[in-house]
């Protein structure tokens, strides 16, 4: 067996039995963090995403470790940068795959669901004042995130609250809707470890769903996702290990940093509306004013969303008005 001296900073211990791996991912984000528990019932939270290097390197790791087989793999939700890998590691170390349920149709279908939900953003897009250019050139990509994903059957659908095991701990699935539907934090409650997936991170604030078709009449995932900010409080959490990024020390202060991060957000998305933006993508470029004149990627989408998210909520609050005219959502202050 190897030692994680071999490979500096691709597998550092947190504690003994449970080993931090670190992927890295040509995006902004820079890695995907996967973290594994040694012991009777060795397990992984999070597979990384598909891509034939990158198997090598979670191969790599494990090997390092000195694990061969896998009796779990646990996901925290079904963006393709978590499970894209999550087929390829269940065949060398025959795991099992858990996830929460509401994610089983990424997941387990990826091909067909990502293709059906970019076409339904694209559908949307009128509504939202979204640029049929940018609208066409983002939402023709699903084919590209598909590929780095195998379709992966879930052998344990979650529901939130079961005690999972894992290595020779348990861990409480906690289910943190809002970012994903079905998004898992995974709570260690011996050493107060929570695994917090892309729910909460150190140093960004991750985007709110849109759901497309409506997911029980809601379009945005942010108050959930607020919501769940506010559930895990009630945690007694010493540090936090995120799906990116650096782990959290000060978990309270950066969960009150988000909550508060959310309300000025509103204040500012009020704002603009009171200075005559009236589309949803209007409202996104004066919160967002790095994306304009940008070539059209993925960014401008996740404008639209944050945008979409706070207006809706303001128009729930009674702060702003919408109106329909000739299938554009136009808001105007209340
Ligand atoms: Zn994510
Ligand atoms: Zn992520």
């Amino acid at each position: 067996m190897s030692t994680t001296r071999d490979y500096p900073g691709l597998l550092t211990n947190i504690t003994e039995d449970i080993l931090h791996i670190c992927i890295p991912i040509p995006h902004v984000l820079r890695n995907v963090n996967l973290y594994l528990f040694l012991g009777k019932e060795p397990a992984l939270i999070d597979a990384g995403p598909g891509h034939p290097l990158l198997e090598q390197v979670v191969r790599e790791a494990l090997r390092c470790a000195g694990v061969r087989r896998l009796s779990y793999l646990y996901l925290t939700h079904s963006h393709i940068d978590h499970f894209g890998l999550a087929q390829g590691i269940r065949r060398f170390t025959g795991a099992a795959v858990a996830a929460h349920r509401a994610e089983a149709p990424r997941i387990e279908r990826v091909n067909r669901t990502l293709p059906r939900e970019y076409s339904c953003y694209a559908s949307l897009s009128g509504a939202l004042g979204f640029p049929e250019e940018m609208s066409r050139r983002i939402f023709a990509q699903a084919r590209r995130w598909t590929e780095f994903s195998e379709p992966c059957s879930l052998d344990v659908k979650l529901r939130g609250g079961e005690k999972l095991p894992a290595g020779d701990r348990q861990l409480e699935a906690v289910h943190t809707p809002g970012h994903t539907a079905g998004h898992l934090c995974y709570y260690e409650a011996e050493d107060k470890l929570l695994f917090s997936g892309d729910h909460l991170m150190r140093s960004i604030t991750p985007n709110p769903e849109l759901y497309c078709p409506p997911r029980r009449g809601r379009v945005t995932g942010l108050p959930q996702f607020i919501a769940s900010l506010k559930l895990l409080e009630s945690y007694d959490i010493e540090r936090a290990f995120p799906g990116h990024g650096q782990p959290i020390r000060r978990v309270r202060k950066r969960i009150e940093f988000n909550l508060l991060h959310h309300h000025r957000r509103l204040e500012h998305t009020e704002k603009a509306v009171r200075a005559g933006c009236c589309t949803v993508w209007e409202v996104a470029i004066r919160l967002f004013p790095q994306i304009r004149g940008k070539p059209p990627e993925i960014d401008h989408f996740l404008a639209l969303k944050e945008a979409l998210g706070h207006l809706l909520i303001l128009e729930e609050q009674g702060r702003v008005r919408r109106k329909e005219e000739r299938g554009m959502w136009l808001y105007t202050p209340a």
